[in-house]
């Protein structure tokens, strides 16, 4: 039986091993680690978790889930914590995550950026919901993610609506693909955005196997769960 206590000090260190990998990946890519933001993804497990981590200095999380994530939200509201989403997100939903999420990883069309940034959605008086327009590296429509030649269109599209601020570009490594040319593709298509606009230069991309590969190709927002938060119950 683990207690409390004892599943506390396991969590601060895999969190203290990681924040060290990041700093050692960072400063053999030549950048400062403070331009990295490291989203600990939180998805399966429960809201007292989030808590510890909020406890150990953590501030932003992920989900991928809407209904997860807003039960999660709506439980843990007295934290000052930093949602984002980054699952696929279907239209239907896209309000009902803008009330919690402060920041959405995965715009792959330009209906979803429709939903998210139409103006019943945010209100005429607050501020846009800061987002990244999902690029798919695969060849699976199913993977989310909008193909490479549908990117500037997207982008544009985005970039076009007042209620979204588009920080950059967010791609998952594809499993079969080594993740240095996987982020350098990733890279090239970052270029592409930032030519449409110098202020989405950020790049949403690394997770727990792969984060110092991201790192080296330009990553500014990771999104790190099972290094940080251990398996996740019930899905290995
Ligand atoms: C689950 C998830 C992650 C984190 O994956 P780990 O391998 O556990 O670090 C990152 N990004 C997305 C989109 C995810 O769904």
């Amino acid at each position: 039986m683990t207690s409390e206590a004892d599943q506390g000090s396991v969590l601060a260190r895999r969190l203290a091993a990681v924040h060290d990998g990041i700093d050692a990946a960072a400063r053999a890519a030549g950048r400062d680690p403070r331009e990295i933001t490291t989203i600990v993804v939180t998805k399966f497990h429960p809201a007292s978790l989030v808590r510890q981590l909020a406890g150990l200095g953590v501030r932003d999380v992920g989900e991928n889930r809407h209904q997860e994530a807003a039960h999660k939200a709506q439980e843990l509201a007295d934290l000052d914590l930093t949602w984002h989403f980054v699952g696929q997100l279907q239209t239907n939903k896209a309000r009902l995550v803008r009330r919690y999420a402060n920041v959405v990883h995965s715009i792959d069309r330009p209906a979803l950026a429709d939903a998210l940034g139409a103006a019943e959605a945010y209100g005429a008086a607050s501020a846009p919901l800061d987002c990244f327009v999902q690029l798919n590296l695969t060849d699976d429509p199913g993977r989310g993610g909008v193909a490479e030649a549908g990117l500037e269109p997207l982008a544009e599209h985005v970039l076009s609506m007042p209620g979204l601020r588009l920080l950059g570009v967010m791609a998952v490594a594809p499993l079969g693909e080594d993740p240095p040319r996987a982020f350098a593709r990733v890279q090239a298509s970052s270029q592409r955005v930032r030519a449409l606009s110098a202020d989405a230069y950020r790049i949403s991309a690394g997770m727990s196997a792969d984060y110092a590969a991201a790192i080296a190709a330009g990553a500014t927002h990771l999104r790190i769960g099972s290094a940080i938060t251990g398996n996740r119950p019930g899905h290995g």
